[in-house]
């Protein structure tokens, strides 16, 4: 039998090789500020989530390394056993506080909030409205769940006011998903307008906040706050794995809401608890973070300075995508990149729909001027012009 699944994943292998989508883990070696070692070269790099480099912060680090000498490294159990170590509590209280919701919940990791949430909140008999360029774990959590499942055009108002239209009725519960910002496109959610739409209909929203977090909204409090008021989500998710430099996954929301989770989410229920050093690291971020709102803003300033100088729309977040559309071209110009001395990972399908693979640019606080100059003089000369004549 070994023999037809070796041939099994062997063919599938040749098969995505042939059209530029096997992938490869290479090691990389990320130290100090925003370089990275590859095959034995140093790299600058703009491909990682690490919004304000607090990964590799001081004062994080000794956080992280202080609760592992205090508490050991792992949380022996999943939370409701015996893993609910003392700082779980103490970054929830934070959490809840800063999103200015009455409770939060605290998980393994953003992937597994969603696949955990979604399915404990709507099932048989509910329905689920996605924007189409949500990330793939609120999909896979909408799949999980069991509830009709239906697609909005992104952030078409439009579209989902015609789908609340038709399907809303019929179904028990309805709620409506989407990215707070759009992880691949680096563009925000019409967040407030989808809360008023989500209220109108009794439906309930929820937003993904990964790449909101920490760099956008009024201190980095993320996508529900870009507005002058905070938008009315009463679901609002995110991760501890980008701006805030560590790892896991949270929900903020009623304290009902939150209590409901901790019984049914099946991902916190029989799921180890976060190691101590990593809720320990998001506490001390979650800290430097409220102390200086200046160096919030400054990735999502750098990123808006490398595309006007390239004539791109203005981002909203600190993410530009530059999409070339075909994989292999994506390929070349990442490898192009990285001879000179960047690296830009290439993300093609299916991260991304088919015909839209793409460089994403992710900038951070540390990035250097003259550096992220570099780049655009490389994109403006090598990239660009081989985009346009394709
Ligand atoms: N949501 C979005 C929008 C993301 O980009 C990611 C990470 N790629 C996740 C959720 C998953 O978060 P985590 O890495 O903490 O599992």
């Amino acid at each position: 039998m070994a023999g037809s699944l070796d041939d099994f994943a062997s063919g599938k292998l040749a098969a995505l090789e042939a059209v530029a989508l096997r992938r490869r883990l290479i090691e990389t070696d990320r130290r100090e500020g925003v370089r990275a070692t590859r095959n034995g070269r140093e790299l600058i790099s703009f491909c990682c989530n690490d919004y304000l480099n607090l990964s590799q912060h001081p004062e994080v680090k000794r956080a992280a390394i202080a609760a592992t000498e205090k508490y050991g490294v792992g949380a022996g159990a999943s939370r409701l056993v015996s893993g609910n170590h003392p700082l779980f509590a103490e970054l929830e209280r934070r959490l809840a506080e800063w999103k200015e919701a009455e409770d939060c919940v605290v998980f393994g990791s953003g992937y597994m909030a969603n696949l955990g949430i979604v399915p404990a909140l709507v099932g048989a008999g509910d329905l689920i409205l996605a924007d189409e360029l949500s990330h793939a774990c609120l999909m896979s959590g909408a799949k999980l769940s069991g509830a009709e499942f239906a697609i909005f055009r992104h952030n078409d108002l439009v579209h989902l006011d015609a789908l609340l239209a038709a399907r809303r009725g019929t179904a028990k519960h309805c709620l409506i998903l989407t990215d707070g910002i759009f992880s691949m496109d680096g563009d925000a959610a019409p967040v407030a307008e989808l809360a008023a739409r989500a209220a109108h209909h009794d439906a309930w929203l929820m937003t993904d906040d990964a790449h909101g977090i920490g760099v956008v909204g009024r201190d980095g409090r993320g996508s529900s706050f870009m507005g002058a008021e905070k938008a009315a989500v009463p679901l609002q998710m995110g991760t501890l794995s980008k701006a805030v430099g560590s790892y896991g996954g949270y929900l903020c929301a009623s304290r009902a809401v939150c209590d409901l989770i901790r019984t049914r989410a099946r991902t916190l229920i029989y799921s180890t608890g976060l190691p101590p050093g990593a809720v320990a690291a998001s506490i001390a971020a979650l800290d430097f973070i409220r102390a200086n709102p200046d160096y919030c803003r400054r990735p999502v300033e750098k990123a808006r300075g490398f595309a006007r100088a390239l004539g791109l729309p203005a981002p909203e977040s600190p993410i530009v995508p530059l999409i070339l559309g075909d994989a292999e071209a994506t390929l070349v110009a990442s490898a192009l990149l990285e001879a000179e001395g960047f690296l830009v990972t290439g993300i093609r399908p299916p991260t991304v729909p088919a015909g839209t693979a793409r460089l994403r640019f992710t900038f951070t606080a540390e990035h250097d001027d003259a550096d992220i100059a570099r780049l655009v003089a490389l994109v403006r000369e090598r990239i660009i012009p081989r985009k346009a004549a394709e």
